[in-house]
C-alpha cells in the first residue's frame, strides 16, 4: 500500500463506520476495514477524525471571482447592478487576469476540501475569453481538483443576436456542460425557446445540462416545470441540473407540491446557492421579508437530489466569501431550518456524495475501488464538521496529499480549548 489512514470514523450516504482503516494504493482505494496490517509508504494515525470523499462545489462562476470592487462596487447590493456591473467589466478581463484570479480561488476551495469544481463560463462576448482561460486552467490543475466548465450565457440565448451562436462556440472549444438562463429572457415565450435550446444542444452532443432556473423572487418564474417535462420526455434523469429556483420559495403551495413530485419522477437535479441568493433576493421586499432559498428541505423530503454551489467568491454580486463549502452547508441547514439530527447530516451529504449525483461522477466516495479522493476532517463527525467547521488536515487527489492545513490551538489562560462537548 502507498498511505494508510488508521482509525478513521468514515462519512457514508448511511451510518458512518466507526474505527475503520483505508488503504490508498496508487490512485485508488484499495481497502476500508478494521485493523488493515500491510505495510505501506506512510500511514497516518486519523485519532477518530472523520474522512469523507471530497467535497464538491457544483456551482461557481471562476471567471468572475476575487472581481468584487475592480471595476465599482455594488451599491444596491441587486443581482441586477451585479449583471450591470459585471457587464461594464467584461470588455477589460485579460487572459492571464482571469487565470490569476481563479487559480487563487481554486486554491482557497482545495485547501478547505474541495477536489471537484462545476463553474460557469459567460459566452455573451465573441472572444470566448472565459471558456478559453477556464479550458486552461482546468488542464493546468488538473492534478489537485477536477473542474467542469458550464457554458454560461448571462444575457440569455434569446433575446439578444448571436447569443446561440456564442453558447455553441463554447462547447466548441470544450466546455463540459450547457447552461442557460431562461427568466432573464425578454418574454416567458422566448424563456421556453431557450429551454429548448439548451436541451437540443445538450441531446445533440451528449452533454449535461446546468441552468440557472427562476432566480427570481417572481413567482411567476416557472421556467422549472418546463426542464422538468424536457428531462422526463427525453429521458434525462440525472443529467440535467436546475440551480438557484428561487421563485419555488414565492410558488404556492399547491404549485410547489406538485412541482416537486414531477421533479422527483423526472431525476432533475436542484443546486442550492446559500451565500448569493440570501444576499441578493427580496431586496425588493419591506417586512416580513422572504428568506430567498429554494425549499431544500421539502425537495429532499420528496426525493429529490438536492446540492450545493459557493456561486460567488468576492464578486459583483457578492463582495464575502473564502471558497468555504462547509460554511455553504452551515448556512443551508440555518436559512433552511435543517436542525433535526438527520437533516444536519443531511446537510454534510450536499456537499459531498450528492454533489457527486449532481455532477454525474462515477467511482467517488470512501469505499474500495473509488477514487482516493479523499478529506480528513479535524472533527469525528459530519454534524461537528458543520458545527466547528474545522481544518482539513489532509486532503487527497487521486492518492496524493495536495494540501494540508494545521488546526488552530486556542489557549485560555493557560489552558486548552477544544470545542468538544466531552462527557
Ligand atoms: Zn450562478
Amino acid at each position: 500500500m502507498d498511505i494508510i489512514l488508521k482509525n478513521a470514523n468514515v462519512a457514508h450516504r448511511d451510518e458512518p463506520i466507526r474505527a475503520a482503516d483505508i488503504a490508498i494504493k496508487g490512485e485508488k482505494i484499495a481497502a476500508v476495514e478494521a485493523n488493515i496490517e500491510a505495510e505501506a509508504g506512510q500511514v497516518i494515525d486519523c485519532g477518530g477524525r472523520l474522512v469523507s470523499g471530497s467535497l464538491i462545489d457544483a456551482h461557481v462562476h471562476l471567471d468572475a471571482v476575487l472581481a468584487a470592487g475592480l471595476e465599482r462596487d455594488n451599491e444596491s447590493g441587486t443581482l441586477f447592478e451585479g449583471i450591470e456591473i459585471w457587464g461594464d467589466f467584461k470588455p477589460k478581463l485579460t487572459l492571464e487576469a482571469v487565470k490569476e484570479r481563479a487559480r487563487r480561488a481554486v486554491d482557497w476551495e482545495v485547501a478547505q476540501g474541495a477536489g471537484f469544481i462545476r463553474t460557469h463560463a459567460d459566452t455573451s462576448e465573441d472572444s470566448q475569453l472565459p471558456t478559453r482561460a477556464l479550458l486552461e486552467l482546468r488542464d493546468e490543475l488538473k492534478d489537485r481538483v477536477d473542474i467542469q466548465i458550464v457554458a454560461f450565457p448571462q444575457v440569455g440565448a434569446k433575446s439578444f443576436p448571436g447569443s446561440e451562436a456564442q453558447i455553441r462556440a463554447s462547447l466548441d472549444m470544450g466546455a463540459d456542460v450547457v447552461g442557460g438562463i431562461p427568466h432573464n429572457e425578454v418574454t416567458r415565450e422566448a424563456g421556453v425557446d431557450s429551454v429548448m435550446f439548451i436541451f437540443d444542444e445538450a441531446e445533440k452532443r451528449g452533454l449535461m445540462i446546468d441552468v440557472h432556473c427562476d432566480e427570481i423572487d417572481d413567482s411567476h418564474a416557472r421556467f422549472l416545470e418546463v426542464m422538468v417535462e424536457q428531462t422526463f420526455k427525453r429521458g434525462m434523469a440525472g443529467r440535467v441540473t436546475a440551480s438557484h429556483c428561487v421563485a419555488m420559495h414565492s410558488y404556492n403551495n399547491a404549485y410547489a407540491y406538485r412541482l416537486m413530485g414531477w421533479i422527483e419522477r423526472s431525476g432533475l437535479n436542484v443546486t442550492a446557492n446559500p451565500f448569493d441568493n440570501l444576499i441578493l433576493q427580496a431586496r425588493q421586499d419591506s417586512y416580513p421579508k422572504r428568506r430567498g432559498m429554494t425549499r431544500v428541505k421539502e425537495l429532499l423530503q420528496a426525493g429529490v437530489n438536492v446540492g450545493i454551489g459557493h456561486d460567488s467568491i468576492m464578486d459583483p454580486w457578492y463582495p464575502l466569501g473564502r471558497g468555504d463549502m462547509v460554511e455553504a452547508a452551515s448556512l443551508t441547514l440555518h436559512v433552511c431550518q435543517m436542525s433535526g439530527v438527520q437533516e444536519i447530516d443531511a446537510c454534510f451529504d450536499m456537499i459531498t456524495w450528492r454533489n457527486a449525483r449532481n455532477l454525474g461522477l462515477e467511482d467517488y466516495g470512501v469505499t474500495k475501488g473509488a477514487n482516493a479522493d479523499l478529506v480528513v476532517f479535524d472533527a469525528a463527525s459530519k454534524a461537528d464538521v458543520l458545527r466547528i467547521n474545522p481544518a482539513c488536515t489532509h486532503v487527497f487527489k487521486r492518492g496524493r496529499l495536495v494540501a494540508e492545513t494545521k488546526p488552530a490551538e486556542s489557549m485560555v489562560m493557560g489552558g486548552a480549548v477544544d470545542f468538544v462537548r466531552g462527557n
